[in-house]
């Protein structure tokens, strides 16, 4: 079978050839259907995040993925259910994190974090994967079921947010996104079902497809250019919730500041080293005087992702539609890793779910 992937030393993908896995006891063997492409596979790709397989010299890419069951091997799944892989797998042996169900919770080095660090993704024709981590998705929104995971991260991201919120009344009107890629945008299609307003922060200046999708969105567009977020309070308001997905290091420092009394801030950027100078004693003091949290989040579990499967189903086929910029063939699936400004989200096609 085809699989893409980046070998070692090399910092592009490529197309090679692998056999075909064959499921061992508990796993169900899937053929992929369309895998998505995010930020995180750019940093993989560059060395800048994850890590191969141990003793393999090339590391299939991919965290995104939608497939159908091609072999419950015995598990409960039915052959031609349409399944999602969550993305973190035991490094080896049991682990206590992955037996409570919670292995996004796990500390470096108990897990693996499949197409990103120490094991292979699902960049292939067909993947395996143990039933526990398969979560499943109606036919009706299998064309979009590689947002599952992203949109899982969000999920996750929001409850931890509003879980440290949960010892007082707290009743968040407004939310401001930073970053307009995939992630940003995605996140701010679910805010905009839940908040009153709802502002996203990018660099970008007109005309650009983000923009024009955040405003479809009935959303406040904020070139940082112009308005850093220091001065959002001023210029527009004071958000209760601050959603960081640039991975712009001074953001988080920045938005203790620009939250609301009560506020949170969640962190979702990985970004790399950088220092610069702050007034540590000035946010330390905003954080305690006004009660505000920032969190930190990464990954997510099967409870995420069904209800990102949900949320999934919420969002409008326009929106969508406006969102992915591309699902490439195999052949294509060099365009499908392009970062040009016209290129959003892209996704590479395995296989068609028609095809059965
Ligand atoms: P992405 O496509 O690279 O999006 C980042 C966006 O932030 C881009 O649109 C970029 O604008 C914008 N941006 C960067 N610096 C900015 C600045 N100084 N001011 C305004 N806008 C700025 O990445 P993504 O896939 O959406 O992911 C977003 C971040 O979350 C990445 O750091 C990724 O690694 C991380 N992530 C974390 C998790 C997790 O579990 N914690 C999961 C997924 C992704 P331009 O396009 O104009 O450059
Ligand atoms: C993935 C997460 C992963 C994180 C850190 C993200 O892009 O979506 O599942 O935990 O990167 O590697
Ligand atoms: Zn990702």
């Amino acid at each position: 079978m085809e699989a893409i992937a980046v070998r070692e030393g090399e910092t592009a993908p490529e197309l090679i050839e692998r056999p075909q896995p064959e499921p061992a006891a508990g796993e169900a063997l899937v053929r992929t259907l369309r895998v998505g492409v995010d930020g995180t596979d750019h940093e993989v790709i560059s060395g800048g995040h994850g890590g191969m397989p141990a003793g393999d010299d090339y590391h299939i890419l991919g965290h995104e993925a939608v497939g159908v069951v091609e072999d419950p091997n015995g598990t409960d799944l039915a052959a031609g259910e349409i399944v999602v892989p969550t993305v973190r797998r035991r490094p080896n042996g049991s682990n206590a994190f992955f037996d409570r169900g919670e292995p996004d919770m796990a500390p470096d080095g108990q897990y693996h974090e499949r197409g990103i660090v120490g094991a292979h993704g699902f960049m292939a024709e067909y993947f395996t994967s143990p039933a526990e981590f398969l979560v499943s998705v109606p036919p009706e929104l299998v064309e979009y079921g590689f947002l599952v995971e992203p949109i899982s991260i969000t999920e996750k991201a929001v409850e931890h947010a509003e879980a440290s919120r949960s010892a007082f009344r707290w009743e968040p009107e407004s939310a401001l996104v930073l970053g307009n890629g995939s992630l940003g945008l995605l996140t701010l299609a679910m805010f905009e079902q839940e908040f009153e307003r709802t502002y996203c922060l990018g660099r970008r200046e007109r005309p650009d497809p983000t923009i024009d999708i955040i405003e479809s969105l009935d959303s406040t567009y904020i070139n940082s250019n112009e308005t850093p977020v220091s001065q959002i309070p001023d210029q527009y308001e004071a958000p209760d919730l601050v959603y960081e997905g640039t991975g712009h290091a001074k953001h988080p420092f920045e938005a203790i500041e620009a939250l609301a009394p009560n506020g949170v801030g969640a962190l979702l950027g990985i970004p790399a080293d950088w220092e610069f100078e702050i007034n540590g004693g000035k946010l330390h003091r905003e954080l305690v005087l006004h009660n505000k949290a920032i969190i930190g989040s990464v990954n997510s579990n099967v409870g995420h992702f069904e209800a990102a499967v949900e949320t999934l189903g919420s969002l409008s086929e326009s929106f969508l539609e406006d969102l992915v910029t591309g699902i490439y063939t195999l052949d294509e699936y060099e365009a499908a890793f392009s970062t040009d400004d016209k290129t959003i989200k892209n996704a590479i096609q395995f296989s068609s779910y028609e095809e059965r």
